[in-house]
C-alpha cells in the first residue's frame, strides 16, 4: 500500500473564525500581482505557449506578445519599443546600466541612498578601476544637483541617480540632473523602481539615457523588469548567447512575465493618469497625520521634500523598530522597519545614515507604504493599532520618561 499522502482534515469553520484581520502596508517591499495582470498571462503558461525565436506559429504567436508587452512598457516611460529591454528585475537592469557602460579609467557620480543593487554594484565597479564619488543627501533624503555639477570630472561617463529612494519615498531632482548630464555630454541612468504607478515617467522629460524598473513594485509578476536604453546607447550586455533583445539580453524571453509586466505597466499608467495617485496620497497623510497627533516624540523623515504618495517613514524615539515590526504584525498590520533587504540586520539605514540621523533614531523608525488597494479602513486600522503598540512596548523603556510634545525632523 503507497503511504496516504492526503493532508490532514482542516475544519474550515474554525480556521475562519481564527482568521485574523490583516492589512499590508508593504507596497515598496512587493505587492501583489494584479488578477489582471494574472488573467492576462495564464494562457502563456499552457496552451499558447512557444519560444519568441521560433519561426512557426507557436513562436510567431509568442514573439507577438512579447511585442505588445513592449509597447506597453514603452508607453508607460514615455520612449520607443525598441528602447525597451525586458530585464528579470530591477537588480538587472541597475546592474546592466552600471556594468554596462563604465570601464576602468571611468568616473561614476551617484548618491549615498540609492538602493543596494546600484551602491553594490558601484562598489564592485571601484574595485575594477572605475573612480566612484557618492554623493551626500540633504536632511530631509535630497540630492542637491549642484552638487552632482560639482562632481562632474573630464573622464565622468556615467550618473546614477535614482528617482525615487525606496525607505523614505523622496523625489529626486532627476530632471535637474539630467539637463546637467546632456551639458556635460554624460550618459545619465535614473532607478525609477520605486516611482512606477506613482508618478508619471517620461524619459525625455528626464532626460535620461537608461531608466530601470520592476515589475513586482506596481502589481506585475515578481522576477520582471525592463531597462529603457536610450536610441544609440549600447551598452555591454550581462548576459551573452542569443541574440534576443537585440543582442542587448541573452536568454529566452519569460514569456508569461512579460505579458504581465506589460498588462501591469498599462495599469500603472493609468492609475496615475487617473485620480489613483491623489488618492493614495491623501490616504498616506491620513495614516500620517493620524499617527502623529496620537504619538510624542515622533516625526516623519523627509516630510518637506517631495515625496511619491505611497510613502511615509516615521520615527519613534525610545523603542527599536524591529520591536515593533513583530508588535504590529502580531496584530496583522504588515510594514517594515526598513528597506525589505535590509530586515534582519541590526546596521542602520544607510539612507537615514546618509540623512544625518542617529543610529539610535535611525532604528527607531518604521516604513509605511500603501499599495493601490489601500483604503479608508486600513489607514483607521493603523492609525488605531500602531500608537497602542508604541506605548506598550514604550512601557518597557528604561529611558521613556512619558508623554511630551510632538515634533517633526
Ligand atoms: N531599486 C530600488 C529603488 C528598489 O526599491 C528595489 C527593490 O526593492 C530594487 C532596485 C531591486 O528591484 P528587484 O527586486 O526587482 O530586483
Amino acid at each position: 500500500m503507497p503511504p496516504d499522502r492526503r493532508e490532514p482534515r482542516v475544519d474550515c469553520s474554525v480556521n475562519c473564525k481564527l482568521a485574523m484581520h490583516r492589512v499590508y502596508m508593504d507596497a515598496n517591499a512587493t505587492t501583489p500581482l494584479a488578477p489582471e495582470a494574472f488573467a492576462a498571462m495564464r494562457p502563456w503558461f499552457t496552451e499558447q505557449f512557444g519560444n519568441a525565436s521560433s519561426i512557426h506559429f507557436y513562436g510567431q504567436r509568442a514573439r507577438g506578445a512579447v511585442e505588445r508587452a513592449r509597447e506597453q512598457v514603452a508607453r508607460l516611460l514615455g520612449c520607443r519599443p525598441a528602447e525597451v529591454v525586458f530585464t528579470s528585475g530591477g537588480t538587472e537592469g541597475d546592474n546592466l546600466a552600471l556594468t554596462g557602460v563604465l570601464k576602468p579609467g571611468d568616473h561614476l557620480i551617484t548618491s549615498s541612498i540609492e538602493h543596494h543593487a546600484v551602491l553594490h554594484t558601484a562598489e564592485r565597479m571601484r574595485d575594477r578601476g572605475i573612480e566612484v564619488t557618492f554623493l551626500p543627501v540633504d536632511a530631509s533624503g535630497v540630492v542637491d544637483p549642484e552638487d552632482v555639477r560639482r562632481a562632474v570630472r573630464p573622464n565622468t561617463r556615467l550618473i546614477s541617480i535614482m528617482m525615487a529612494n525606496n525607505e523614505i519615498g523622496t523625489l529626486q531632482p532627476v530632471a535637474e540632473i539630467g539637463a546637467i548630464a546632456q551639458q556635460d555630454d554624460v550618459y545619465f541612468h535614473t532607478d525609477a523602481v520605486q516611482a512606477v504607478g506613482k508618478v508619471p515617467i517620461d524619459v525625455k522629460a528626464i532626460g535620461c539615457d537608461l531608466l530601470s524598473i520592476s515589475g513586482h513594485k506596481f502589481h506585475g509578476p515578481q522576477g520582471t523588469g525592463a531597462l529603457y536604453v536610450r536610441r544609440g546607447t549600447h551598452p555591454e550586455p550581462l548576459l551573452f548567447g542569443g541574440p534576443q533583445e537585440r543582442q542587448r539580453r541573452a536568454g529566452t524571453e519569460n514569456l508569461a512575465g512579460i505579458v504581465g509586466l506589460g498588462d501591469a505597466a498599462e495599469r500603472a499608467q493609468a492609475f496615475v493618469a487617473g485620480d489613483g495617485a491623489a488618492r493614495l496620497g491623501a490616504l498616506r497623510n491620513r495614516l500620517e497625520q493620524g499617527i502623529l497627533a496620537r504619538v510624542d516624540e515622533a516625526g516623519v523623515y523627509g516630510g518637506g521634500a517631495p515625496r511619491v504618495p505611497n510613502t511615509t517613514n516615521l520615527w519613534f524615539d525610545h523603542l527599536e523598530g524591529e520591536a515593533l515590526v513583530i508588535a504590529l504584525d502580531l496584530k496583522g498590520l504588515a510594514v517594515s522597519g526598513g528597506s525589505a533587504c535590509m530586515s534582519g540586520a541590526t546596521e542602520p539605514s544607510h539612507v537615514l545614515t546618509a540623512m544625518g540621523v542617529l543610529p539610535e533614531r535611525a532604528r527607531a523608525s518604521l516604513r509605511f507604504s500603501l499599495d493601490t488597494n489601500a483604503t479608508d479602513a486600513d489607514v483607521d486600522f493603523a492609525v488605531q493599532l500602531v500608537p497602542d503598540a508604541i506605548a506598550r512596548l514604550r512601557e518597557l523603556s528604561p529611558v521613556y520618561r512619558g508623554p511630551a510634545a510632538a515634533v517633526t525632523q
